[in-house]
């Protein structure tokens, strides 16, 4: 195995100057940064095989079709998924639920019935299941959180008899945090409800085995674990997808078509109409195998002793604060912070002037915001080529916030 705490390495644009700083990229929650190995897999497609997957006999369409299924294999074996037939290929997590709650959620859902989120949940995760409940008559409930970031008690009670889909992300994209993942899925089953999960943060940053998990829908995003943008996943346990109507219509999908009727392909292909991104998934595939060079019980071993190396040395800078617990084990490598009296906006102007990319606003989570009162925030977010150097100069960086701002 490859040791990650050289993987920096890797990754040509981290070699770049930004106002006359090595550049320091802490916002891999939002898009990762892509290894040479990525890019030359790339490369070599656009250069050898570049065709239109699943249409020709030629060679270039054969060969595009086998780059673009075997990434599917890839991922197949990333998630320990049953069969290949469960994985779809998608844009990204925000289609992946898409996908889910059109195809999924109107057809199964009518008034009376209940949806249970968390209250922390991503916009994609959420305005897709107000649709849901607004179309179909169902009830949107959310599970709520202490101070600190935990399911307060009772509020798993709220996956009653009524309920028929729970779905929450298995890693909090502000709060860095894990909700009680089997227990929730447990919950789900015990009420013959589905169980989603957003594995948009978890995925790129620890082994996951849907099989194990035993959810029902996993969900991830290509871009944020070295592949590049517009590639992504959703798994569905296969008696869920044969029975689900395809949600987008065109080329690809269909079995035969007449005049008036269609009928339609198999799974996974039932759900990927038109010429798929095969780009993207040559990318995802190249990404996987990269990442599987350093195992991922490795990376996330790794990010682990990164936040507890920066979260602790954060806390002891004057007026700041972080959001969710401050116990670095039970972070992942996500922490949303603020700093008293400026602006997360400033924080993150005054730390790219330092040469820091961090990300600021409310992370695509209004509610979470508007229930802790704090409707914007810091964020820094690791990956497997973060350097315990980049942290201190983040660090030097924070502190020089409040005095720059006089
Ligand atoms: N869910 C979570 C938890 C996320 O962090 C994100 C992106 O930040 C998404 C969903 C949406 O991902 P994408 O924009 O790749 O669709």
């Amino acid at each position: 195995m490859k040791s990650v705490a050289e993987a920096y390495k890797d990754f040509p644009i981290l070699q770049r100057e930004h106002k006359g700083h090595r550049l320091v990229y802490l916002d891999s929650g939002a898009t990762t940064q892509i290894p040479n190995d990525v890019i030359n897999a790339l490369e070599t497609h656009l250069k050898q095989h570049n065709g239109n997957p699943h249409r020709g006999a030629h060679i270039l369409a054969v060969e595009a079709s086998e780059a673009y299924e075997t990434a599917r294999d890839a991922v197949q074996r990333f998630i320990n998924a049953k069969t290949r037939e469960e994985i779809v290929l998608t844009r990204n997590t925000t289609e992946s639920l898409n996908l889910i709650a059109f195809s999924y959620g109107l057809h199964n859902l009518k008034k009376g019935d209940k949806i249970v989120i968390t209250i922390a949940e991503h916009h994609a995760n959420l305005v897709t299941w107000q649709r849901v409940a607004q179309t179909t008559g169902a009830t949107l409930e959310y599970m709520y959180l202490d101070e600190s970031g935990h399911l307060k008690d009772g509020e798993m009670d709220k996956i009653d008899s009524q309920t028929k889909i729970v779905s929450f992300a298995h890693v909090s994209n502000v709060l860095g945090m894990e909700f009680p993942v089997e227990e929730l899925i447990k919950r789900a089953h015990a009420v013959g409800a589905i169980a989603i999960l957003d594995g948009a943060q978890s995925a790129p940053h620890k082994k996951i085995d849907v099989q194990a998990l035993d959810c029902d829908f996993f969900v991830f995003s290509g871009h944020k674990m070295c592949a590049s943008q517009g590639i992504g996943v959703m798994y569905g346990k296969r008696h869920l997808l044969e029975d689900m109507p395809p949600f987008l219509l065109g080329g690809d999908m269909i079995e035969y078509v007449q005049e008036q009727s269609t009928t339609y392909n198999e799974v996974p292909y039932k759900f990927e109409a038109g010429t798929p991104n095969a780009h993207g998934a040559v990318t995802l595939k190249a990404a996987i195998e990269y990442l599987e060079q350093y195992g991922m019980d490795a990376i996330n071993a790794y990010e682990k002793e990164l936040v507890s190396y920066v979260l602790p040395k954060l806390l002891a800078i004057p007026h700041v604060h972080v959001l969710g617990s401050e116990d670095s084990s039970e972070k992942h490598g996500v922490i949303a912070f603020m700093i008293d009296d400026v602006h997360p906006h400033d924080v993150a102007t005054i730390l790219d002037s330092y040469g820091v990319c961090i990300r600021s606003g409310h992370h695509c989570a209004q509610p979470l915001g508007a229930y802790y009162n704090v409707p914007a925030s810091s964020r820094l977010s690791m990956y497997i080529y973060t350097r315990k150097e980049d942290l201190d100069i983040f660090l030097e960086a924070v502190k020089q916030v409040r005095p720059t701002m006089g």
